[in-house]
């Protein structure tokens, strides 16, 4: 089990005057996290359960759409996968909010002992480590507030959320849901952080099954001997191992902070650093293969990833296809024949009854008209035409298609249900079938 830091541990290593990875690895972070705020508030990726919505790119998908949701899932899916075979586990190190909160939660703890070291070093130390505890926790739980409220807004419209918390609701589900959520929240990012990623997150161990001799990784090297047992590169490491030991380790990110470490002791000693990214355990280090095109460099460097991108370059095509494509009126025609197939009215005319179903997927009110095609002397009798459907609504209405009595129509004739949405003109037609009365044989 890696010896991850606790509060009560001793403070991590005093930080290296230059740290080129640690330096990018916190302005990422910090991207990322605007990018996890961000996701819900735009509906950029969300899944509302109270609606049963699912919102991918700014598009609303209907629960019904699921084709479109599963797919979307899986590019996601396919596109963090396809990255960690690539890079490694770039996702982990960079993107994975579990990690940027622990680290940001180990470096709040950092500054708020040496604060308070700083400014009440004339307390017992026992007193000043009550304080730091105090305050740590303070400000974790304060940050789990936040945190809870942004992650429950991918399940809930933030809008509603924000109200719920403010009125302080932990009596409805939403509020009980948010409640155990901060409380979660506070505990993972005070006591568990980075032990979940080794012993809860299935995805560290596929990273095994995904990397391969082109993968890209961080890894010691010393074919000299160069090492001079600083063990820094250890004492940096948060997940608490020895990049020494191998790159395969379950716990290593790749996050290059290691690296860092070992630049920075054998700077000092006028000797090259042994510890780096390179492609691969026997690949060329990250800076080399300055002759190679730039997509070889980039990381395809073998046909297995030139299909993957093929395919990624596919599939995404294929989805923003299906997206763009999608009709976000949704209309459905049935025949209503539970109980007669055919009716005679009151002007001897033979009726087919129908029902339509129209579901507005939109953010804008939309108005639909009904009409008929390919079938004989027919009339539709549909009342209050455009129907207004206003966002979100799904209407029902039931129409009749009726033809004069003593019609030449056979016993079966297929037509179709033409509907136009106004002002878009998005046009659909939908097959039916038409049944008249069997005619009587003469004797
Ligand atoms: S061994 Fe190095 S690259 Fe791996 S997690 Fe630790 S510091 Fe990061
Ligand atoms: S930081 Fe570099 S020199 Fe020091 S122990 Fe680690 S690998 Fe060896």
């Amino acid at each position: 089990m890696p010896a991850i830091v606790q509060i009560n541990d001793k403070p991590p290593a005093t930080p290296a005057a230059h740290r080129p990875h640690h330096e990018r690895r916190r302005r990422i972070h910090l991207f990322f996290f605007l990018v996890f705020c961000a996701l819900p508030f735009f509906n950029l990726m969300r899944f509302d359960i109270p609606k049963q919505r699912f919102y991918f790119a700014g598009v609303e998908l209907w629960i019904n759409e699921f084709a479109i949701i599963f797919f979307s899932l899986m590019f996601t899916m396919f596109f963090i996968v396809a990255l960690s075979m690539f890079y490694g586990r770039v996702y982990c190190s960079y993107a994975c909010p579990q990690m940027i909160f622990s680290e940001t939660a180990l470096a709040v703890e950092d500054r708020l002992r040496r604060w308070v070291t700083k400014n009440f070093i004339s307390w017992p130390v026992e007193r000043r480590q009550l304080l730091h505890r105090v305050l740590t926790y303070g400000v974790i739980g304060a940050a789990s507030v936040f945190l809870a409220f942004i992650f429950i807004s991918y399940f809930v419209e933030p809008r509603d959320l924000l109200t719920r918390l403010l009125h302080f609701d932990v009596i409805t589900a939403g509020g009980i849901a948010g409640a155990v959520t901060t409380l979660i929240t506070f505990l993972d990012f005070a006591f568990v952080r980075q032990k979940f990623c080794t012993t809860l997150c299935p995805y560290g161990y596929l990273q095994g099954m995904l990397s391969d001799k082109n993968t890209l990784l961080v890894q010691y090297k010393d074919p000299n001997h160069l090492c001079i047992q600083c063990k820094k590169c250890v004492r940096i490491c948060h997940m608490g191992i020895d990049i020494r030991d191998s790159p395969f380790q379950i716990e290593c990110i790749h996050c290059g902070e290691c690296i860092d470490a070992c630049e920075e002791i054998m700077t000092r000693v006028n000797r090259p650093p042994v510890v780096e990214y390179a492609w691969g355990q026997d690949g060329a280090k990250l800076a080399s293969d300055t002759d190679k095109p730039w997509w070889y460099r980039l990381g395809i460097r073998d046909a297995k990833r030139k299909i993957v991108l093929v395919v990624m370059l596919c599939y995404a095509s294929a989805l923003g296809t299906a997206l763009s494509m999608r009709n976000p009126v949704m209309v459905r025609v049935n025949p209503v024949r539970t109980m007669k197939l055919y009716t005679t009215n009151a002007e001897g005319e033979i009726e087919n009854h129908f029902r339509v179903l129209i579901s507005n997927r939109s953010s804008k009110s939309e108005f639909v008209v009904v009409s008929i095609d390919g079938l004989a002397g027919a009339r539709l009798d549909l009342a209050q035409q455009p129907i207004a459907v206003q966002p979100g609504e799904t209407t029902e209405r039931e129409f009749a298609v009726a033809v004069p009595q003593g019609s030449a129509l056979p016993l079966v004739s297929h037509f179709r249900v033409m509907t136009e949405t106004q002002p878009d003109a998005r046009r659909q037609a939908i097959d039916m079938t038409f049944l008249m009365p069997a005619k009587k044989e003469t004797p």
